[in-house]
């Protein structure tokens, strides 16, 4: 089959002809109607590289008509069948792993070997979904009462959405889709406006699977294309992350319009570092965590709280390694981190720096100071360092989704504890130290939902869940593994008996079992 959304292979081969992302929907390209459409950059050039359509209220209609449509016969599809589809989309993502690096590289910036994490962290998910006739397994219960059996089994939702960060643009779909088709659901993906292309590629590698038409629709857009998904009364569940402000909005919206919803927002993750650590493992987690994909993900380090004596010692190793961090074009071989996503997100980081001097932090690495931040047209800061941080500052205070990296010094144990308890965010979080009763208490302590020891990003593997606490995470849910698969399912229990001649007689009282 030949696919319509190639990959570029160079830098220069994603501009020319500003190329138009379309829909996905009833298993082909659709070109929006609507007249309204969004640009797409090539962050390390700061060029226009292709426009995206963007859907409006009857586009998104028309991709859940073609998800009810498919809805049917998909949930009654055999687990075997479903599971050999399953199968073949898990290869030929494999297969393609580098051309979807392609794609991220080139519309979000990443560089390539953290684009390739990307696929095969989302690829884990996917291997997870293949699993789906064990997962599906219901339970039995024999002779509850006199020739009664009872059991549970669970059943798919049916038209299932997805609402996806810039962040992530790959992993983050097979997050949620993978799981949602393999318990039978159909799924109507919206990403993000800013890196739409890959989510058009996945789409054209499922039809090639054999994942029959409707089953999996791609909807681009803006805050109309997700009001009218949040809307839609055909719409079952809604799955979302990004930032908490749209998380709340999503969630508050869509539970109103009587939908199941899971909606993960943003993150302010705290390493703390005891004065027992490492600390050259220390410092290089801080820095590999803090600046990897230029800070913007929602597991990366952004406070280093360093308790009593480890700051200063801890501060010098962190600095001493910032220099030697190489920034640049992520389809350079050379480089380890890329540029931010855009020229405005770039400068709303870069703005914390003077802000958090302003209020008393001390800048030890002014990413402003970069090259590349000055001399090229890309959305490139250098890396940054800001000391001496407290919680009142706004620097402290708002997720700043960049390669700053703030330390808060505290003189111990429970004012760390205090201060990533306070903290508006529960994502991630991280303790380097080499005392196993400490980092046990930190575990039983902390009020995040992930928790990483000696491990500074702590993304559970897919066969475990993923999602934060307090304002990272709106729903009941974590997202993919065990509890993403009871998300895109419901319950179902059957009490059940067979005729046996000369038992029965009316009995209007309440059944009982003994
Ligand atoms: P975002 O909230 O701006 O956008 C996420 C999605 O919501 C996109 O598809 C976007 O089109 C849509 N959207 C944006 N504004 C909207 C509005 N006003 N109404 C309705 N829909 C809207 O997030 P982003 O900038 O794409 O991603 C970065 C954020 O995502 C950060 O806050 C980061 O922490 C968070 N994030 C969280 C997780 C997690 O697992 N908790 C993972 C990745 C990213």
């Amino acid at each position: 089959m030949t696919r319509l959304a190639q990959p570029p292979t160079t830098q220069a081969e994603v501009k020319p002809d500003l190329e138009r992302v379309n829909h996905w929907i009833g298993g082909k390209r659709v070109a929006g109607t609507s007249g309204r459409k969004g640009p797409v950059y090539n962050p390390a050039t700061g060029e226009l590289a292709r426009e995206v359509d963007f859907a409006s209220v009857e586009e998104v209609d028309a991709a859940v008509k073609a998800a009810t449509a498919a809805f049917p016969a998909w949930r009654a599809t055999s687990l075997s069948r479903r599971t050999e589809i399953l199968f073949r989309i898990r290869n030929l993502v494999d297969q393609h792993r580098a051309d979807i690096a392609a794609f991220l590289t080139a519309e979000h910036g990443k560089v390539h070997t953290d684009a390739m994490g990307e696929v095969a962290r989302g690829l884990e998910n996917l291997e997870f979904a293949t699993g789906v006739p064990h997962l599906l397994k219901g339970s039995f219960s024999e002779q509850v009462s006199g020739g009664i059996d009872v059991y549970q089994i669970r059943q798919p939702l049916g038209v299932a959405a997805g609402i996806t960060p810039f962040n992530f643009p790959a992993m983050v779909p097979m997050w949620m889709f993978g799981n949602a088709i393999a318990c039978g659901n159909t799924f109507v993906l919206k990403p993000s406006e800013k890196d739409p292309s890959a989510s058009v590629y996945l789409g054209e590698l499922l039809k090639e699977a054999g994942v029959p038409d409707g089953v999996f629709n791609v909807v681009h857009g803006d805050k109309v294309a997700v009001d009218a998904i949040l809307e839609h009364p055909g719409i079952a569940s809604v799955s979302f992350v990004g930032s908490t402000p749209v998380a709340r909005h999503i969630y508050e919206t869509g539970t109103r319009h009587g939908k199941r919803v899971q909606a993960l927002g943003g993150a302010k993750n705290h390493m703390v570092v005891l004065p027992d650590a490492d600390i050259d493992m220390a410092a290089d987690a801080a820095v590999s965590a803090a600046y990897g994909s230029a800070g913007e993900r929602c597991m990366a380090i952004s406070v280093v709280v360093a308790l009593g004596d480890v700051a200063d010692p801890l501060v010098g190793a962190i600095e001493e390694r910032l220099p030697k961090i190489t920034i640049g074009p992520g389809h350079e071989e050379s480089s380890e981190m890329g540029p931010l996503i855009t020229r405005e997100h770039r400068d709303k980081v870069a703005s914390y720096l003077d802000s958090g001097v302003s209020q008393g932090a001390t800048l030890r690495a002014d990413g402003r100071q970069h090259v590349l931040f000055n001399e090229s047209e890309g959305f490139f800061l250098g890396v940054s360092l800001l000391d001496n941080v407290t919680p009142e500052m706004e620097c402290y205070r708002n997720e700043i989704f960049g390669p700053v990296l703030e330390v808060v010094r505290v003189p111990d144990y429970p004012s760390a504890l205090e201060l990533v308890n306070g903290n508006q965010y529960g994502n991630g979080t991280a303790i380097f130290t080499r005392d196993g009763g400490a980092a046990r208490q930190y575990q039983f302590d902390a009020e995040v939902g992930m928790v990483g020891i000696n491990v500074p990003i702590p993304v559970p593997v897919a066969y475990y869940s993923f999602g934060g606490w307090k304002a990272s995470l709106f729903g009941d849910l974590h997202m993919y593994g065990p509890e993403g698969i009871n998300f895109y399912t419901r319950s179902k229990v059957v009490t059940a008996r067979w005729p046996d001649p000369g038992t029965s007689s009316v009995d209007l009282g309440f059944p009982r079992t003994r």
